[in-house]
């Protein structure tokens, strides 16, 4: 695997608890997997039980540029996986992953390229070569490539590549530089490999050249095909379809678990919900807001970005206070106007909207298990972990049908007790509005379906079982395409059909 984020290490959203919840259980099933990330600053003071390697790693870039850096190591779960951390204090000792207070780290096309090649140079440093090179969102960009032109007829050529889109909007653009940086080649400067719209985009390029590329449900790999959520790449997403599957995130259950979480004011499961309402009235007391059990309390987790669609929430904040007796609690950080329309909105409903600008990992267990509902408007959501910790903590969410969202919640039918959340179509505020309203008349009005919908979430399954065994079988197929084109000498210089004009 190689990946910007594993979490708990290095976490910026579901990025990171996918790696980490699919290795593991890829390790529970027999795999050799390892992961490579880098050594972020944060992570310095927290190496106590790694080892580092004995010798450094020397990292081949291009224009013959070498870097050399230290690997430490360890394993995760009981030592069925094994995890590499790349220690390069010029380009990873910095205190973000992706970007710092002035926004992007103006060379993270060299940072992650050396993400990339390290992680191949690794294998040859160990003397272990995989069958498969497991690729993350635009950071892993480079690696599909690597194996189609640098590693062609190295050992690792024989390793096929997937390639994983978290979330299509961020595709790592750069100049045309970012090639030569990273020793691909410059044949690869053309709109049927990395080259869009005069400059470099990693993912355009990741798309051609992995062997197989899977996305993280099966609606967002739908809805990508199209133009309104293919954010410019639906065209060469259709042109490979036949190759690209939507797996469903499952979650780590052990993690989340309201019937052991060490963060929540007492445990609770299905049998015996007394646990929730303590939570509950904890949940108040953190925040300040009046401790009643009665009303109705809606919890919100989420990068504060346009993707997330907080703002039609904030919108209709005023309306709803007026309108309907409920409560809020949000945590988020991101878009400084949003924060701070937030905050805004906790000062003048103190009792009511409680609002922790930040990240913090225990308070967002705490919500999952003090709410009654979760809200999640998504303009678009590739999977979305948030609505699986929510109903797997009684907690119902309310959800537009996008991606993710709309493969995992069903709609609640009045009077039959049936579903797991509410769900509204468009992306309108007037559209959260009313799914919230049915929401809270549910909850007032007819408490035995309530009940019963919190039930209904949490008897669902979310673990990764049954999605690791999709991923299982999509290595075998790339390992078996990338075999038969080695042997087909025609296919060999690329590891894709080609295309002769850039459709993206
Ligand atoms: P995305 O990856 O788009 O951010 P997901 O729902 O897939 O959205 O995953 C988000 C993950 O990050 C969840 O585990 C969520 O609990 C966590 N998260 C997001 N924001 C915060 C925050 N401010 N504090 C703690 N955890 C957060």
């Amino acid at each position: 695997m190689i990946t910007p984020e594993l979490a708990p290490l290095a976490k910026v959203g579901g990025l990171g608890d996918m790696v980490a919840s699919l290795s593991k259980e890829l390790g529970e099933l027999g795999h050799d997997v390892r992961v490579v990330l880098p050594l972020y600053g944060h992570l310095k003071d927290k190496l106590y039980d790694w080892q580092p390697m004995p010798t450094p790693l020397a990292v081949r870039l291009g224009a013959w540029r070498e870097l050399f850096c230290r690997v430490w190591q360890t394993t995760l779960a009981e030592g069925k996986v094994s995890i590499f951390l790349l220690e390069h204090d010029q380009l990873f000792n910095r205190e973000g992953i992706y970007a710092g207070p002035h926004g992007d780290y103006n060379d993270n096309h060299l940072r992650f390229a050396f993400m990339n090649r390290a992680a191949l140079d690794l294998c040859y440093a160990c003397g272990w070569m995989p069958d498969v090179v497991h690729g993350h969102d635009w950071t892993a960009g480079f690696a599909p490539g690597y194996l189609s032109s640098t590693e062609l007829h190295q050992p690792l050529g024989r390793a096929a590549s997937v390639y994983t889109i978290h979330n299509l909007q961020h595709q790592g653009w750069f100049g045309r530089d970012a090639l030569t940086v990273a020793g691909l080649p410059d044949a690869f400067f053309k709109p049927d490999h990395y080259e869009a719209d005069g400059g470099v985009n990693l993912m355009k390029g990741a798309i051609y050249h992995a062997t197989r590329i899977t996305t993280v449900s099966p609606t967002y790999a739908r809805e990508i095909q199209e133009s309104t959520f293919g954010c410019g790449l639906n065209h060469v997403l259709k042109l490979r379809s036949a190759d690209l599957t939507g797996v469903l995130n499952g979650i780590d259950t052990t993690e989340w678990n309201p019937a052991t979480d060490p963060h929540i004011a007492a445990c609770y499961d299905k049998n015996d919900l007394t646990g929730k309402a303590a939570c509950k009235a904890a949940l108040q007391r953190r925040f300040g807001l009046a401790e009643e059990s009665s009303t109705p309390l809606y919890g919100v987790i989420a990068r504060l970005y346009d993707q997330k669609g907080l703002d039609l929430l904030a919108a209709i904040m005023p309306s709803l206070m007026e309108e309907m007796s409920l409560q809020l609690v949000l945590l988020g950080a991101g878009d400084s106007g949003l924060e701070n329309t937030f905050r805004s909105l906790a000062k003048a409903y103190p009792s009511r909207i409680g609002v922790h600008i930040g990240y913090d990992n225990a308070l967002s267990h705490q919500i999952e298990a003090g709410s009654d509902f979760f809200i999640m408007p998504s303009r678009f959501e590739p999977c979305g972990l948030n609505q699986l910790y929510s109903m797997r903590y009684g907690t119902v969410p309310v959800v537009r049908a996008t991606g993710g969202l709309a493969d995992t919640v069903e709609p609640y039918i009045e009077g039959k007790g049936q579903g797991t959340g509410f769900i509204f179509k468009e992306p309108a505020a007037k559209d959260l509005f009313f799914a919230l309203g049915r929401a809270n008349a549910v909850y007032y009005d007819r408490p035995g379906d309530f009940q019963q919908l919190r039930l209904n979430g949490m008897m669902q399954d979310f673990s990764w079982g049954a999605s690791a065994r999709i991923y299982e079988r999509v290595y075998r197929e790339a390992v078996a395409e990338r075999t038969r084109r080695l042997r087909a000498p025609a296919l060999r210089e690329t590891a894709l059909p080609r295309v002769v004009a850039d459709v993206g």
